[in-house]
């Protein structure tokens, strides 16, 4: 069975390498790994691939620093001459990026079955192109690998029971990287306070829009004070940051450039607790037992609030510092909410199953 994963994120890679652990297990199964570049930083070079174990693509697309139309578009264009050339069984997509629409829809068109990874996630805000990207791949899949038992509730509230796509409760496959990466964490090159918040700030809505980028930084700033706040940045943010002349005081707020994956998590799991408008952060604060606060309206992972381990406070300056205040600590996270890091298992049996 010939399976082409399309990947083209940082996250999606982590999450890939530890399906690609599972294929492994299975001899009738070849993976064909195709990059398609969307998501390039100095962290993603050759490197990336040895330290985290991650196989190394067998096409690199190439294809960034476009707008979102001519991005996908030209995945789309690409993907499907490689869909053409390997004539596999099927196209594995993850997540909600551009990347993950345009590898269904080149498959889609081709009639090559979809499996999609993290699927039936939902926001329920429309103006998030991850959303778009989310609600669309689902609907063009051939079976849809849930995470959350959230996820399987959305996809029903929209009629999935009706419709020919498979749905399958798998577990989150997040959680099976950070059990496999935890004891490989690496402390970073820099010193680490005792105690520190862990926060980042990368999505659209924060960072390309002044005031809410504004308010989370004074928020941090104030808080910084007491606790001091440890945040990896794309370059991206920071340029926002130094074109709009947004002062950071750097013995509060500790910018860094971003970090590799095995850092990240000796971070997560030495912080006190993490402030994040990260999808992928949110979870990860919970497998490493740290409280979270959400900078964003709303989050796909509601389990994480439902149980009190959450708190969104979007953008608001107020809102922030007083959450952070208000913390408890002692709190229980030994509940199973995303299966217990068996989901890329699951994912490879359950493939297997079309053979
Ligand atoms: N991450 C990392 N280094 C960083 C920032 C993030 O390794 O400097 C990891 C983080 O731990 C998580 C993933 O990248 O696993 C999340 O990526 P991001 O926040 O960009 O995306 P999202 O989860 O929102 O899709």
């Amino acid at each position: 069975m010939k399976i082409i994963t399309i990947v083209g994120a940082r996250p999606q890679f982590i999450k890939a390498a530890a399906v690609s652990r599972a294929f492994a297990k299975h001899s009738q199964i070849e993976e064909i790994i195709v990059h398609t570049g969307q998501h390039f930083d100095a962290n993603m070079s050759d490197i990336f691939f040895e330290e985290m174990q991650i196989p190394k693509p067998h096409y690199n697309l190439d294809i960034n620093g476009l707008g979102h139309g001519a991005m996908t578009g030209q995945m789309l264009e690409k993907i499907e001459k490689v869909l053409i050339k390997e004539n596999p069984d099927w196209v594995l997509v993850y997540g909600d990026t551009n990347s993950t629409l345009a590898g269904a829809l080149a498959a889609s068109k081709l009639h090559i079955k979809i499996a999609h990874v993290e699927a039936g996630l939902r926001s329920f805000n429309m103006k998030m192109p991850e959303e778009v990207n989310r609600i669309l791949t689902d609907r063009i899949s051939t079976i849809l690998f849930c995470p959350t038992q959230t996820a399987i509730d959305n996809l029903s509230a929209e009629g999935y029971d009706n419709i020919d796509i498979k749905t399958s409760l798998c577990g989150d496959v997040m959680q099976d990287a950070a059990i496999f990466y935890a004891e490989k964490s690496r402390k970073p090159n820099f010193d680490i306070p005792k105690e520190f918040v862990l926060a980042t700030i990368h999505r659209a809505e924060n960072t390309d829009d002044l005031s809410r980028l504004h308010s989370i930084i004074d928020a941090l700033h104030e808080i910084g004070e007491k606790t001091p706040i440890i945040l990896p940045l794309h370059p991206r943010t920071v340029n926002i940051i130094k074109n709009n002349s947004i002062d950071i005081d750097h013995s509060k707020v500790n910018i860094i450039q971003p970090v590799g994956y095995l850092e990240m998590v000796y971070l997560l799991q030495n912080c006190k607790m993490v402030m994040s408008d990260s999808g992928g952060l949110q979870k990860e604060a919970f497998f490493f037992a740290k409280p979270c606060i959400t900078l964003r309206d709303e989050t796909e992972w509601v389990e994480l609030v439902n149980n009190g381990f959450n708190t969104i406070v979007g953008a608001d300056k107020t809102k922030i510092i007083s959450t952070f205040h208000n913390q408890k600590f002692d709190i229980d996270f030994s509940v199973n909410l995303y299966g217990g890091g068996n989901a890329a298992d699951k994912i490879a049996l359950e493939l297997m199953r079309y053979l």
